[in-house]
């Protein structure tokens, strides 16, 4: 069982806060892109062994901008190289405005039964300095119709933005949870340097992000998608019933996958590969048979602290023997552990570490704090 991610690289415009790999002047060599995405597919058949696949992915940038026969030949690629089982989770990153009834029933008919629709805010004065391409409106009409047309449904929002109050926050849950979607992926604000966003506050034009705000808004977050159904699987993630995201599981679970396009990343169990996030470079070291990618084998180390880092991030926690199968666990990380444990942070169950309600809060610094040197 494994998993393929297909990176489409296209936006129609810049997101302020996006540091994802895009671009938004793509016309030119938009062919060229998909048929260099064809040939990757073709030409690393052997990555995951005689794994099937069991989830296809489509994210970006904004693979909805697809057309019907691009998104064809790529998953017809897909089915004529790989041993593809027969239910397969399928998910396309639609944003709202490239969501309408035709669009809708073309991805159906080519397999797609998951969407994950970025709405970050149902606020338009956000979607506004965001720089979304979409409007709140538009947000609510097009989570309708896919799920009228029988689409799982997947959504993102961002807490933590700048001028935004407890209150304000609140209205964005209660508009959520009144359009009732399977799966809610619901991201901290993050300002990273290179984007416009760093700029507007460097500049004054937004006020810097409160800590305190986001923690509070979290805790909100988590409480109301409990008393609404929605079990947190992942510190981020949120599912009615089992509607987990099987892909996204298996990354934090540790199962290989094998990553196409400009940026995407590959595991295969033992390395990470990553590739050029560079447009015109990936498609010049496909055709040209050129490098387009960097590789890095993981020392047991590695995997001891990437499997705590996920692991503890998600409902199944992290079984102490599958770490020390990894690499043996240091007297000073059962010290550190058990301190964790003390201060209610951590709790142990059957050899399995678990975050608790307070130590989400602070999952990475905790993770880091137990990872081996
Ligand atoms: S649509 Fe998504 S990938 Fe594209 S710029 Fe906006 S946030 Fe980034």
């Amino acid at each position: 069982m494994a998993g393929i991610y297909i990176h489409i690289p296209f936006c129609k415009q810049k997101c302020t806060y996006c540091d994802f790999h895009f671009s938004t002047t793509f016309s030119a060599y938009r062919e060229k892109m998909i048929n260099a995405i064809v040939v990757e597919l073709k030409t690393r058949v052997n990555y995951l062994g005689k794994q099937t696949i069991s989830t296809l992915y489509f994210g970006g940038g904004t693979p909805s901008l697809l057309t019907r026969e691009e998104l064809k030949l790529i998953t017809e690629t897909v089915h004529e190289n790989y041993r593809v089982e027969p239910e397969i989770e399928f998910t396309l990153e639609a944003n709202p405005d490239d969501i309408n009834a035709e669009q809708l029933m073309e991805w159906k008919a080519l397999g797609v039964n998951r969407l994950s629709i970025g709405l970050q805010s149902f606020l338009q004065e956000d979607l506004d300095w965001m720089n979304r391409a979409h409007s709140a409106e538009e947000s609510v009409s097009a989570v309708k119709l896919a799920k009228e047309h029988g689409f799982s449904i997947t959504v993102d929002l961002i807490y933590g933005l700048p001028n935004r109050t407890r209150l304000d926050w609140e209205y964005n849950i209660e508009k959520l949870v009144a359009l009732s979607p399977d799966h809610i992926s619901a991201y901290c604000l993050t300002v990273e340097k290179r984007t416009a966003l760093h700029k507007l506050i460097e500049k004054g034009e937004l006020p810097e992000v409160s800590e305190d705000e986001q923690s509070d808004q979290f805790e909100i977050l988590v409480s109301t998608m409990k008393s609404h159904g929605y079990h947190q699987y992942e510190i981020s993630n949120f599912a009615k019933e089992e509607a987990y995201s099987q892909h996204n599981s298996n990354y934090w679970k540790g199962i290989s996958y094998l990553g196409i396009g400009p940026s995407a990343h590959s595991f295969d169990g033992e390395s990470r590969r990553w590739n050029v996030a560079n447009n015109p470079q990936y498609i010049k070291g496909i055709t040209e048979n050129t490098n387009y990618f960097e590789e890095e084998i993981l020392t047991p180390k590695d995997r001891f602290n990437e499997l705590l880092l996920t692991g503890l991030r998600t409902k199944w926690g992290v079984h102490l023997e599958s770490l020390s199968f990894k690499h043996c666990p240091t007297k000073q990380f059962r010290k550190q552990l058990d301190a964790f444990i003390e201060f209610e942070l951590i709790i142990e169950k059957e050899g399995t570490i678990y975050l608790t309600e307070k130590g989400k809060l602070q999952a990475d610094y905790i993770a880091a704090m137990l990872f081996l040197d």
